[in-house]
């Protein structure tokens, strides 16, 4: 079976890859490295001895995609691909909208004149918006906070209404919690470029001295000691998760629309105390203000994927951490050799 990986050099995109090879897919990644470099890849090769089809491509290029579906027999996709910085989401909505929204729409356009109508989708969690109660479960209200989380609640829901057109389409939209760790061998992880939003990879540069001390948004949230809750999920774990939809699909009767998360809410000073645990390091920190649009908490109810899909997250915040940290103090700068 020949899976379509779009985005896959990126962040879990290069896991998800790799438990693909292991499983005997075979995987074509398209990417057109605006967040990634081939370096993942490359390794991901190397670890599991198996070679991926790598194309250089873009999803808003209808001759890019249609290139590799002329070429290639594809089963399905699992649609990576997109911008996800929120912040920058503000700034620029149009090139947020543009990426992540019209090229999706290329995406489905290419897959149906291809007859290939199989795709699992990298939603989030961002599209509850700010929940009224938690745990979170996949009926709750939908709402977005910024163009980021707008981008994925319309491609959900072109998704959808590529079903009630043509009701050969099976889609699984998976709404992730907030992915951290990396693979066990320290040999692809996390590489943001410039400086981190993400707290995991703020507190592993922290940890390994390129940056000062942590800025610990807000003390003063309705949670445990104060400081924002989230659901951090492992992205082995996670791309796990992928495996199991990707097997559902087949069977599955128009949308399945599935949380990925553990149901474990860590706050902020939670991690940073795992974090100088698994690494040894201290992490410098100091109270600042909360940062727009954020909220108190949010976590998962995982019930319902595991009912559905058979999977359910295995990876403590322990592993998450020593996972992390091995990757961020073996390559400090990434895939930059
Ligand atoms: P990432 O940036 O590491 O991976 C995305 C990949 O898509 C990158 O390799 C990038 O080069 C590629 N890409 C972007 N635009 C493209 C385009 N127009 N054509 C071809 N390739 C393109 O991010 P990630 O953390 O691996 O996230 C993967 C997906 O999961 C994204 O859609 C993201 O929105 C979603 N998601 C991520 C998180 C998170 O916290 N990491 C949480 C929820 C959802
Ligand atoms: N956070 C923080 N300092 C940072 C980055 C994040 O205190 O430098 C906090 C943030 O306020 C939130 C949590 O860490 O409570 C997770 O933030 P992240 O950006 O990783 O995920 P998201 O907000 O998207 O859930």
């Amino acid at each position: 079976m020949t899976v379509l990986v779009t985005g896959g050099a990126g962040y879990i995109g290069s896991h998800t890859t790799l438990l693909l090879l292991e499983a005997g897919y075979d995987v074509i990644v398209f990417d057109n490295f605006s967040n990634a470099s081939p370096e993942s890849i490359k390794r991901v090769e190397a670890l599991t001895g198996r070679k991926v089809t790598l194309i250089e491509g873009d999803i808003r290029s209808r001759e890019d995609l249609e290139k590799v579906f002329l070429n290639h027999a594809i089963d399905a996709v699992i649609h990576f691909a997109g911008l996800k910085a929120v912040g920058e989401s503000v700034e620029q909505p149009l090139r947020y909208y543009e990426n992540n929204v019209c090229g999706t729409v290329q995406l489905c356009e290419v897959m149906a004149e291809y007859g290939c109508r199989q795709i699992v989708f990298s939603s989030s969690a961002t599209v509850y918006g700010d929940p009224h109660t938690t745990p979170i479960k996949e009926d709750f209200p939908l709402s977005a906070t910024n163009p980021y989380g707008r981008s994925k609640l319309f491609i959900e829901e072109i998704l959808r209404d590529l079903y009630v057109s043509d009701s050969a389409w099976k889609v699984v939209l998976l709404r992730y919690f907030n992915p951290v760790g990396a693979h066990e061998s320290g040999r692809i992880g996390e590489d943001p470029s410039g400086i981190p939003n993400n707290l995991l990879p703020f507190i592993a540069q922290t940890a390994v001295g390129k940056r000062e001390k942590l800025s610990v948004f807000g003390n003063d949230y309705d949670t445990h000691d104060g400081t924002g809750v989230r659901d951090y999920i492992h992205v082995m774990d996670l791309s796990e998760g992928h495996l199991k939809a990707l097997e559902k699909l087949p069977q599955i009767e128009g949308v399945l629309t599935v949380n990925l998360g553990t149901g474990q809410g860590y706050s902020v000073l939670d991690m940073v105390k795992a974090f100088e645990k698994a690494s040894g390091q201290k992490v410098p920190y100091e109270f600042a203000p909360r940062r727009s649009g954020d909220i108190a908490k949010c976590y998962a109810d995982p019930t319902f994927a595991k009912e559905v899909l058979g999977w359910e997250a295995k990876r403590g915040i322990d592993e998450m951490c020593e996972d992390t940290w091995r990757w961020q103090s073996s390559n400090p700068n990434g895939y930059q050799l």
